[in-house]
């Protein structure tokens, strides 16, 4: 079948996915292997902006790169897996970029602000830089879709931007890619009031086995006002009846709004079969996670076809990148 475009899209690695990761760009990327010729990037580069301690990035890389793969996405299908670092040329377009980007623009963007605020002592030129490696990322590939969120938005608006002013300047060479709007379910974590996140230890791990899901799934803060069994509840407002809408059958769903108003089931209960569903749908990827993890080069192997598929794509478009600015080739 004949695809629409190339998908770029890069994640920090962050080792061991969880359900948020899932929902809210995993389950993106396996389907867009459908229309797309996809291309994902574990950006380690960026990960270098935030991070102090920055020993565990290989083993974050492996796990975050297995759980993808044994969640479905596929090289064997033509989807790309690589490493930010392990394609240079990303630097040398970030260089280059770097000159037309507009500083006061840079130092506006809302993520950067909000950057400097959560880390005041560590205000580093790459985190001001982050939008400009990011329109390289993209750039590099000539990627004419990038999936976002709504919160990734004006990250995106200024890769447009400087490859509208790139081509501007030094002729067409690079592509402005769209932006994919996914929907992107804001996911809660166990404590039922903040983004899940590894940091808050609000999560469920994807690889995590049945009995992990069952205990963690029981910790799920449910109806504050559902004090008691015979108290009606309000799934509305509980965050164990937005996991079910996600993975439990609709007819099940409408069953349990009922049940759950008229205290005919209590969350004890509620939970065993939101966890049931979720380990019955988990059960393929734990499947094939064990199977994957059996060799253990697997995931390296992927990775260095992965960045040397991507470097024959970066090659030629640095490349045209170079000629088209003037700079002076080497003989
Ligand atoms: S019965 Fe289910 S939906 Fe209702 S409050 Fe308890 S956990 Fe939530």
């Amino acid at each position: 079948m004949e695809k629409k475009g190339r998908v770029f899209s890069g994640a920090r690695p962050t080792g061991r996915q969880h359900l948020g990761n899932y929902l809210g760009a995993i389950r993106n990327y396996v389907a867009l292997q459908d229309e797309y010729d996809c291309i994902y990037c574990v950006v380690d580069l960026h990960a270098l902006t935030t991070l102090q301690d920055t020993q565990r990035l290989r083993e974050w890389t492996y796990e975050m790169v297995l759980d993808w793969l044994a969640a479905g996405i596929d090289p064997e299908r033509g989807t790309i897996v690589f490493v930010q670092s392990h394609v240079p040329q990303v630097t040398e377009l970030h260089t280059i970029l770097s000159m037309i980007a507009p500083l006061g623009k840079l130092l506006r963007l809302p993520t950067y602000k909000e950057k400097v605020r959560q880390q005041p002592e560590n205000v580093n030129y790459g985190l001001l830089g982050y939008p400009v490696l990011m329109a390289a990322d993209i750039a590099l590939y000539k990627a004419t879709v990038v999936p976002v969120g709504e919160d990734q938005a004006s990250h995106l608006e200024f890769t447009r931007e400087i490859v509208r002013t790139f081509n501007y300047h030094f002729g067409p060479v690079l592509v402005e890619p769209q932006a994919k709007y996914t929907e992107t379910p804001r996911v809660l974590g166990i404590d039922g009031v903040n983004k899940m996140s590894k940091s808050l230890n609000n999560h469920i791990e994807l690889a995590s086995s049945p009995e992990e899901i069952y205990a963690r799934v029981h910790m799920m803060v449910t109806d504050p006002q559902r004090q008691r069994r015979s108290d009606p509840g309000r799934p509305e407002v509980c965050n164990v009846f937005s996991m079910h809408k996600i993975f439990t059958p609709p007819e099940q769903v409408k069953q349990i709004d009922h049940d759950c108003r008229t205290a005919g089931i209590g969350c004890v209960e509620c939970k065993r079969i939101f966890a049931g569903h979720l380990i019955e749908h988990l059960a393929p990827f734990r499947e094939r996670r064990a199977r994957l993890s059996q060799d253990p080069d697997y995931v390296w192997n992927v990775l260095r076809e992965g960045a040397r598929r991507a470097s024959v794509i970066a090659s030629q478009v640095i490349e045209e990148v170079k000629d088209a600015v003037g700079l002076p080739k080497r003989r």
